[in-house]
C-alpha cells in the first residue's frame, strides 16, 4: 500500500489502514478508503489521483481516441454533449498522462540507444498562413517510434512575406530554439555513432554536429509529392525519408488541425503543442503497440 495521508501537516509514516470501500457510480468500481491512525483524517484511493472528483470518467478514453482521430474539440463536446471546457480540461489531464508515459519511454531508450534516427519539419501555421509554424519531429528508424515534436514560430516566407511583414509586423524566427528543445529532449536516447538522416535544411548540420560528434548525418533532396498521402508522401520510387514522411502524413490525417485546407486552424500554439503530445503516446503505445523494458 503506498498510499500516504494527504494532510500536508501530518507526517505519520506507516500509520495507514484500510476502511472499507465505497462504489463509485460513475465508472462502476469499488474504491478503497483508508484512515490516518495519525490524524484520523479519511481519504480513499482516489483523492491522490489526476481524475478526482471527475465526472463521466468513461469518456476520457474516448476523448483521447476523438483527439487522435482528426475531430475538433468543438466537435467532441457535441458529439459527447460535454461543455467544450470540460473536454480542455478533460485534454489538459490527459497530456499529463502522455508526457509521463513519454518521458518513461525516453528514459528506457537511454539503456537501448537509438541507431537510426530521421528529422524534419512540418509545416502549419496558426489563424492565417501569414503566421507559419513549424513542427520539428523525430522518428526513429527502426520502430517508427516518435521520439519528440516541438512547435516553434517561424516568419512567414516566398510571396507571403511582405504582405505578412504589413498586416502583423515583425515575426521571430524561434526554429532554432524548437531544434534546440528537440535535441535536449532526446539526445541522450540515440547513440553516438548513429546514423541520422534529414533533408538538406541549412540549419540542420549545425546541430547534428553538436549533439551527435561522431555521427554520420545523411541528407537527401526532397521530392514532389504524390497525389495521396497529404503532401507528404514522395512521388519518387524509393524514398530514403519514408518514415519520417508517413510519420509526417499520419500527423495530417489524425490532427484536424494540421489537416491541410482545412477550416479548422491553431488558435494557440500551446494547444497545438499539446494535442502532439497526447498524439505522440497514442501513435506508440495505442497504434504501434511499442513496448518497452520498464525495469
Ligand atoms: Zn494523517
Amino acid at each position: 500500500m503506498n498510499q500516504n495521508c494527504p494532510e500536508l501537516e501530518c507526517k505519520s509514516e506507516n500509520g495507514i489502514i484500510k476502511d472499507g470501500f465505497y462504489f463509485r457510480k460513475d465508472d462502476s468500481k469499488k474504491i478503497q478508503r483508508y484512515k490516518c491512525k495519525n490524524c484520523g483524517k479519511r481519504f480513499s484511493r482516489s483523492t491522490s489521483s489526476l481524475f478526482y472528483r471527475a465526472k463521466r470518467r468513461r469518456d476520457t478514453n474516448l476523448i483521447k481516441h476523438l483527439v487522435c482521430s482528426s475531430t475538433s474539440i468543438r466537435r467532441i463536446s457535441k458529439i459527447l454533449k460535454m461543455n467544450r471546457n470540460s473536454v480542455t480540461k478533460r485534454v489538459d489531464k490527459l497530456e499529463k498522462i502522455a508526457l509521463l508515459q513519454h518521458k518513461n519511454l525516453l528514459k528506457s531508450l537511454e539503456e537501448e540507444p537509438i541507431s537510426h534516427l530521421q528529422f524534419d519539419d512540418l509545416l502549419t501555421y496558426e489563424h492565417t498562413k501569414m503566421k507559419p509554424l513549424s513542427v520539428s519531429l523525430a522518428v526513429c528508424q527502426n520502430t517508427r517510434i516518435i521520439l519528440g515534436a516541438e512547435v516553434s514560430r517561424i516568419p512567414a516566407f516566398g510571396h507571403l512575406a511582405k504582405k505578412s511583414r504589413k498586416k502583423y509586423g515583425y515575426r521571430k524566427n524561434e526554429h532554432e530554439k524548437g531544434l534546440t528543445r528537440l535535441f535536449e529532449s532526446l539526445y541522450k536516447c540515440i547513440d553516438q555513432n548513429a546514423i541520422i538522416k534529414s533533408d538538406k535544411h541549412k540549419t540542420y548540420p549545425k546541430y547534428v554536429s553538436k549533439y551527435f560528434q561522431s555521427a554520420e548525418h545523411l541528407t537527401y533532396e526532397g521530392g514532389r509529392s504524390c497525389v495521396a498521402g497529404l503532401g507528404e508522401l514522395k512521388r519518387k520510387g524509393y524514398d530514403p525519408l519514408f518514415i519520417l514522411n508517413h510519420t509526417c502524413a499520419m500527423l495530417r490525417d489524425s490532427l484536424k488541425v494540421l489537416s491541410r485546407k482545412t477550416w479548422c486552424s491553431v488558435k494557440r500554439v500551446d494547444r497545438l503543442q499539446q494535442q502532439l503530445n497526447i498524439f505522440i503516446s497514442y501513435y506508440n503505445f495505442d497504434y504501434l503497440h511499442y513496448k518497452f523494458n520498464t525495469s
